[in-house]
């Protein structure tokens, strides 16, 4: 399979805190990665090491064999990958599709083409309707789904999803499993962070587990899920 985004030796240290010890791993093209491990393990810490948002002591990570040491998000992001939150902060003043037009114009400079894509993207999450609605109403679902719908309209090749289930209704879930499929089957290559297991070793191609900012299994999701290790960290041994 052809790798698409590569970490080799990350690291970060927060002070005296390593929230992530020499991950090295890589993502084939169109692969769907679910990332595991319990609270405080560095997944998240992982997707901004990747993003831009977290600067690492060391190592280095390529995308599409181009080193993204030092570049700032917003250049990550027109280079084509983009991650959510795991707690999104939409501009709380503005409707749904003025969040998504700002997320479009980071690829296209024409703001009738923003807000059509913008558009397009609400309607590909199921927000259609949520259009011109402000987004300080939104639920915990919606406001998942919105963060969604934004970097979908950013139009990425790798999208990183941070817990896209995390407060969503257990009545939806299956749709946003659907949702993550169909953007799977767009050619989109997905990392994602996800405590439900069940939903998450449904969709996966390939699971790492973490804890204590390092991998410690990389594999089948059937595997992965075995690991003692991985067992004994959820169970807070
Ligand atoms: P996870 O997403 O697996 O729950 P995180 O990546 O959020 O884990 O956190 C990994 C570790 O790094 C935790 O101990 C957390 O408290 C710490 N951490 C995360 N972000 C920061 C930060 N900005 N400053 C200091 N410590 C942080
Ligand atoms: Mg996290």
């Amino acid at each position: 399979m052809e790798t698409i985004l590569q970490t080799s030796g990350v690291s970060v240290r927060f002070g005296g805190l390593t929230a992530l010890n020499d991950v090295s791993f890589s993502v084939g093209r169109n692969e769907i990665l679910g990332i595991v491990g319990p609270n405080g393990a560095g997944k998240s810490t992982l997707f901004g090491a990747i993003c831009g948002d977290v600067a690492a002591n060391a190592g280095d990570i390529h995308l599409n064999g181009l080193s993204l040491a030092g570049k700032p998000s917003h250049e990550i992001a027109r280079l084509g990958l983009i991650r959510t939150f795991q707690t999104p902060r939409p501009f709380a003043s503005m409707t749904f599709h003025d969040n998504v037009t700002i997320a479009a114009l980071t690829r296209t400079n024409d703001i009738h083409e923003a807000r059509a894509r913008g558009e397009a993207a609400l309607v590909r999450v199921g927000l259609s309707h949520c259009l011109d609605r402000p987004s300080s109403g939104a639920s915990t679902g919606q406001r998942k789904r919105l963060d969604i719908a934004r970097a979908l309209a950013t139009e990425p090749d790798v999208l990183l999803l941070d817990e896209p289930l995390g407060g969503v209704d257990p009545g939806s879930v299956a749709e946003v499993i659907d949702l993550l499929r169909q953007i799977r089957s767009h050619g989109m290559t997905l990392l994602v962070i996800e405590h439900n297991l069940e939903a998450l070793t449904g969709i996966a191609d390939r699971l790492i587990a973490m804890t204590l900012g390092q991998i410690i299994a990389d594999g089948a999701p059937a595997e992965v899920m075995r690991d003692e290790r991985l067992v004994r960290a959820y169970l807070g041994d």
